[in-house]
């Protein structure tokens, strides 16, 4: 017998998987959840200073 099995549980952990990538400015090594990340321009920051590149101190 050979089948391909997925649990039910496995799933639910997939689904569930918060997605991160790294923020779009250079100067940051930042990684950010793309729930909360700044969206800008298509790409995502860590926080409102790095979108604006780092132009307010
Ligand atoms: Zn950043
Ligand atoms: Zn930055």
């Amino acid at each position: 017998m050979c089948y391909i099995f997925i649990s039910n549980q496995k799933m639910e952990k997939f689904m569930t998987i918060v997605h991160h990538m790294k923020c779009a400015c250079h100067r940051c090594l930042c990684v950010v959840s793309l729930e909360n990340a700044i969206r800008k321009d298509g790409k995502y920051y860590c926080f409102d200073g790095c979108a604006e590149g780092h132009e307010r101190p």
